[in-house]
């Protein structure tokens, strides 16, 4: 009976185990079947004298070994960076999460669809176990960016708004009336508000975030520790200027412990041409966020390529962003290790796509898969991908 009774444990410890020493069960580590296959053992072996003396060698095994690697927490979980890509179908909802609970989320999600988008924000929010936000960058005013503020302010609560400033694309009649209801939302008084400026570093703990781009305006020098001649800026000519709120998108770099991620939001190719040429003015960074759901109207080589990115992660949508070509930009930069996308583009086709095993969402009805980056300050970090239940893990760049 006791014997049995500690065998439950180990099984009830399988099934309820934390994720792995990153946060998500890395690949290769499911916990249910060969690790516990030879500790299972049959009726007949417990009922013989024999076993006897297993079973106590077994008992001294599960209590030295086994159940306090079960209920150890993940290695450095209560130093780890969280990072959400929450799939709001083609917009953006990156929720970073530090390791005193501090939060910033970049961007809302589109309006409309029965609050699908706020709910998947609260659902990220809640797996983290927060619940407020205390910080929500918008990048700028289009619909999937900001859309989803209202309906997500009246889920829960949000201490701090930062923003680029005013709608500079009063023309469409979308965005105007997105920007209306962010600013209705502003004037209730309930909120603090940050207009962003390039070079300002934003007053979140836990991580270092600073203003690369807003409202059309770079960081004029370079970033400490960069400044290098771009090569890729000898093939590049600067595309025409883009006059929508894309180029106008707050952009960031968020930096915690040795990590370098990079969200630029929908910023376009000819303001990459600007900041990147001829001096690369932010240096290596180790995630990248794609700039514009991977849209060819971004993420131009002058970019990627100088960043050299050893993730890359896409927020697209299967019909929207995931361009080939930008994808494949992304593919042949020169430090990549893996590219990971929220869906399966149906553009790319199988030629330009990354391999199944990245993508959160492949087909079929719409599963709100999600990734989750969760990294150490030495600058390792894993990738858990919602659909499979399975992480990649990768070390500390040198
Ligand atoms: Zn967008």
């Amino acid at each position: 009976m006791r014997l049995k009774t500690v065998r439950e444990i180990i099984f009830l410890g399988a099934r309820h185990a934390r994720p792995g020493p990153l946060g998500a069960v890395p690949a290769g580590t499911r916990t249910s079947d060969s690790t516990f296959s030879f500790l299972a053992c049959s009726s007949s072996q417990w009922s013989c004298a024999f076993c006897h003396k297993c079973a106590l060698t077994l008992i001294l095994f599960c209590a030295l070994w086994v159940l306090p690697a079960l209920a150890q927490p993940p290695a450095n979980s209560a130093k780890s960076l969280q990072i959400y890509f929450i799939d709001v179908e083609g917009g953006q909802a990156t929720l970073f999460v530090t390791p005193e609970g501090q939060s910033l989320l970049i961007d809302t999600g589109w309006p409309g669809n029965n609050n699908r988008d706020a709910d998947r924000i609260v659902a990220a929010a809640h797996d983290v176990g927060i619940d407020k936000i205390d910080f929500a960058l918008i990048t700028h005013y289009h619909d999937d960016h900001v859309g989803g503020a209202p309906q997500l302010a009246a889920r829960i609560p949000i201490g701090t708004f930062i923003d680029h400033g005013e709608n500079r694309e009063t023309s469409d009649a979308i965005t105007q009336k997105d920007w209306l209801a962010y600013k209705q939302l502003l004037a209730t008084g309930k909120y603090k508000r940050i207009i962003a400026k390039p070079g300002d570093s934003l007053p979140i703990k836990g991580i270092r975030v600073e203003v690369i781009s807003s409202d059309g305006v770079l960081i004029e020098k370079a970033l400490p520790g960069a400044g290098q001649p771009n090569p890729a800026c000898a093939s590049s000519v600067p595309p025409p200027a883009d006059k929508t709120e894309n180029p106008r998108s707050l952009g960031t770099l968020i930096t915690f412990g040795r990590l370098k991620t990079l969200d630029l939001g929908d910023l376009t190719a000819d303001k990459e041409h600007e900041l990147m040429c001829p001096l690369n003015k932010i240096g290596t960074v180790d995630i990248y966020i794609a700039s514009h759901h991977g849209f060819n109207q971004s993420g131009s080589a002058v970019l990627v390529h100088a960043v050299a990115p050893r993730v890359a992660i896409v927020d697209n949508g299967a019909k929207k962003g995931g361009s080939p070509s930008a994808l494949d930009i992304i593919k042949s930069s020169p430090n990549l290790t893996a590219l990971w996308q929220l869906h399966f583009s149906e553009q790319a086709g199988l030629a330009h796509n990354t391999a199944l095993e990245f993508i959160a969402n492949s087909s079929g009805p719409d599963a709100a898969n999600y990734l989750k980056l969760t990294a150490n300050p030495d600058g390792a970090f894993s990738v858990f991908n919602s659909r499979t239940k399975q992480s990649q893990n990768y070390r500390a760049a040198h």
